[in-house]
């Protein structure tokens, strides 16, 4: 059955996202085009690379670029300016620098995502993002299952839930599962119920949405971040904040695979 009800594209990126070189106009042109009523631009602000201008942009030319657009759009496609933070826990420092961005600018929706992970590397304490084909090696490779990385990977989720306050959606819970190496030995679901629990729960107490996540679907897993059981389980435990976003760095991917989503009830 196809999923007619999501018109909503709350997760994507444009030119102002260093892995992106999307046009925004072309990012809403394909939004119409696929029938959508109301997208957000998230472009990423990823917090502690080594690198400052890594995953950074100046809000002020996104502001600047992206109000005429919201504009020219009126009555055809709501157009939101919103941005996705890339969190780092148990730095006191980098959480000022969140709350600072989050508070001087207007953005509309904020997501926060976890993309880098603590590693232990030559006695060292690392933040590593194995997303990142230069990193990668130097990450998955410290962990003897991928089972082992996603515990880390949720510990670090729950902590930059419980740390931070400022953002409105949980993005792509279980994200790390997109770059697992084929050669690590599978996740153990089970062995992460009790941190997912944790993690569903703190959302639901903190207010914070959970997103449905449509990027894994056109990289190849099959699946949505987070999971399907996950969001299921969201919703047993009494969560009701559903964001859908398809994490579309190109125009082809605005609003992917929404209509092959189950229709996840919210009344119960
Ligand atoms: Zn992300
Ligand atoms: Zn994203």
């Amino acid at each position: 059955m196809q999923n007619k009800t999501i018109k909503e594209d709350f997760h994507m990126h444009c030119r102002f996202s260093t892995d992106s070189h999307a046009s925004p106009a072309a990012m809403c042109e394909a939004a119409y085009a696929k029938g959508l009523t109301a997208i957000c631009f998230t472009d990423h602000q990823d917090l502690g690379f080594d690198d400052p201008n890594w995953f950074r942009f100046d809000p002020e030319a996104y502001f600047r670029e992206l109000e005429p657009l919201k504009r020219a759009w009126a009555g055809r496609l709501e157009v939101h300016i919103g941005v996705e933070l890339g969190l780092i826990p148990d730095d006191p420092r980098l959480a000022r620098e969140a709350e600072a961005l989050v508070r001087d600018y207007p953005w509309e929706y904020v997501i926060g995502s976890t993309h880098q992970i603590p590693v232990e590397i030559d006695g060292c304490r690392c933040l590593v993002d194995p997303a990142s084909p230069g990193e990668a090696c130097r990450s998955w490779y410290h962990f003897a299952s991928v089972t082992e990385l996603m515990s880390v990977y949720y510990e670090t989720v729950l902590k930059n839930l419980e740390q931070f306050t400022l953002y409105d959606t949980l993005g792509h819970l279980d994200y790390m599962l997109r770059y697992a190496p084929k050669e690590l030995a599978p996740d153990r679901f089970e062995d992460h119920a009790a941190q997912i629990d944790r993690i569903l729960q703190t959302a639901i107490r903190k207010g914070v949405a959970l997103e449905v996540n449509t990027g894994g679907l056109y990289k190849g897993t099959g699946k949505t971040n987070p999971e399907d059981r996950i969001i299921r389980r969201y919703l047993a435990l009494g969560g009701k904040m559903l964001r859908y976003g398809a994490d579309a760095h190109r125009p082809e991917h605005v609003g992917f695979g929404f209509d092959a989503l189950p229709e996840y009830d919210l009344q119960k």
